[in-house]
């Protein structure tokens, strides 16, 4: 469902971690308890995203299968820091979950922020006929 990326980061797993399963709603929070096994429960996603995450939870996060999600409509891209910044034009409560969500999953965290530099940096220096995105992590700075 993810094509091997991370469902939050969107890097490949086996490239920065273990590749491992979350639970969106934490295992450990009574509130979840019912949800541990519940396919709609768990996502594909790297080691770092859910070390950072652990047992945070919060209404505002956002789930990056939901049917309504898109990148753009909630965030926009530092490409001179390689940053994911909140969109500045959407809805407050847009923005709150755009918040959240950079906050709980640490999006902007050393590692990634130098990771999908070398990304793009990787990604500038093609042809666009050689280029096959499914290569290459990060795909939401490329599809805007
Ligand atoms: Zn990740």
């Amino acid at each position: 469902m993810t094509d091997h990326h991370c469902a939050y980061c969107d890097h490949f797993p086996a490239q920065v971690s273990d590749d491992t399963i979350d639970h969106f709603g934490p295992k450990g929070d009574e509130r979840f308890y019912l949800l541990a096994y519940e396919w709609t429960n768990l996502y594909s996603g790297c080691a770092d995203c859910q070390k950072v995450k652990n047992e945070q939870y919060d209404d505002a996060l956002l789930r990056p299968d939901s049917d309504d999600f898109s990148f753009e409509r909630y965030f926009t891209y530092d490409y001179d820091h390689h940053k994911i910044e909140v969109r500045g034009d959407a809805s407050t409560a847009d923005q709150d979950c755009a918040a959240t969500t950079i906050r709980i999953f640490g999006l902007n965290r050393q590692g990634l922020t130098d990771a999908r530099r070398h990304a793009w940096e990787r990604y500038i220096g093609k042809h666009p006929a050689a280029i096959n995105l499914l290569d290459f992590p990060y795909r939401f700075m490329f599809e805007l």
